[in-house]
């Protein structure tokens, strides 16, 4: 039994219950808003009280312990069991669109040289709850969750209880996120890959390069030398060919490391010739955020150069964009959560 929602069905059926009980839970959770099994009326005393016994009276586990704001970012520090903290991003755009970036795991195991979730080390993985608990704490106060990426703390593909997460955010009496709107970003962990290929072909699939070149790359972001960058791309090429989706390749930009006119033509040679799909590839140069935590050698790529670095993989017929940055002002940019430390 891995999720809350999977203990409340298990409540229901011990104490022989109908089994309508379950979804007007759902219902009170999830169209209602209701954050409390104290004050779910419709359900009898008797099993109100036993699924407070169980799971307590909140229906997220986890608490806010500190929030950020700018105009369009939210970032909120979550503690959760254990004295451990995490971080999780709201990003607000113009409509009422709300896109939230979710942790997978409370530090990083990885260690990629430029990024401060990874000078923590891998503290533990995140729960099924924990990582589902940190959207329904923006549900229960009334925010639309458009869209959720998994570019917060940790790799996703690394933390086996990501997928069951999944099917609590797909479920259509849970969240009922659409798979379209859901992304899940990777150093390039293969299995994981081969199994959001099988289990979850339409959630997108992001892939954080950052360097074409192997030796460089595996100085970068030591997990080139587990998964090498050419089995990943075998492995990329796999998922565009069976779901036919698009798969996003993510570059970051630091400056006189990996943004030279070389760099630029090997990446275009990397993603050329792979096939018919090979249109579907697309890259999106992110803007390195400083961290304070990394070293202080890395610096962000100044605009021009990175136009350039575009307009070479452009020419190369590479379809490509500027990833737009929020957050960064509030430590809330890509990278930069170290929630774990707790400040
Ligand atoms: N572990 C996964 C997902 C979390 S990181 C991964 O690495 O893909 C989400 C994104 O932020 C990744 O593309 C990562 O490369 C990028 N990132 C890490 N440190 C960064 C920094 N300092 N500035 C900008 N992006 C960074
Ligand atoms: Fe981990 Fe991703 Fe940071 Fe690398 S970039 S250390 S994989 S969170």
């Amino acid at each position: 039994m891995k999720s809350k929602y999977d203990k409340i069905q298990q409540i229901i059926s011990n104490m022989k219950q109908p089994d309508y009980r379950y979804l007007q839970i759902t219902n009170a959770i999830f169209r209602v808003r209701t954050g409390e099994f104290k004050s779910m009326s419709i359900l009898p005393v008797k099993l109100r009280n036993a699924l407070i016994d169980e799971l307590g009276n909140s229906i997220c586990c986890i608490s806010p312990a500190l929030q950020k704001k700018s105009d369009q970012v939210g970032k909120v520090l979550f503690s959760i069991p254990g004295g451990e903290r995490i971080e999780t991003v709201r990003l607000s755009y113009k409509r009422g669109w709300e896109s939230f970036c979710i942790s997978s795991q409370c530090g990083c195991g990885f260690g990629c040289r430029f990024c401060a979730t990874g000078t923590i080390g891998l503290k533990r993985n995140l729960t099924v709850d924990e990582i589902t608990d940190q959207l329904l704490y923006f549900h229960l106060n009334g925010h639309t969750l458009s869209s959720v990426s998994f570019m917060g703390m940790g790799e996703p593909l690394a933390n086996p209880d990501l997928f069951d997460a999944l099917k609590v955010l797909t479920d259509n009496n849970l969240f009922a996120l659409s798979r379209r709107r859901i992304t899940i970003s990777t150093i390039g962990a293969l299995p994981g890959i081969y199994r959001l290929t099988q289990d979850f072909p339409k959630i997108n699939l992001t892939f954080s390069l950052h360097s074409p070149f192997n030796e460089q790359r595996s100085k970068l972001m030591p997990v080139n030398d587990l998964f090498p960058l050419q089995e990943v791309m075998k492995a990329l090429d796999n998922h565009i060919r069976r779901t036919g989706r698009k798969v996003y390749i993510a570059y970051i930009m630091l400056q006189g490391i990996n943004d030279s006119a070389a760099h630029a033509e090997a990446v275009a040679g990397l993603l050329r010739g792979r096939g018919e799909w090979e249109h579907l590839y697309q890259v999106d140069l992110i803007p390195f955020n400083p961290t304070g935590k990394t070293p202080p050698g890395y610096r962000q790529t100044d605009r021009t150069k990175i136009n350039r670095f575009k307009n070479i993989l452009r020419s190369k017929g590479i379809n490509v964009t500027i990833r737009m940055q929020f957050g960064s002002e509030i430590g809330a940019g890509c990278g930069q959560l170290y929630g774990c430390q707790g400040d």
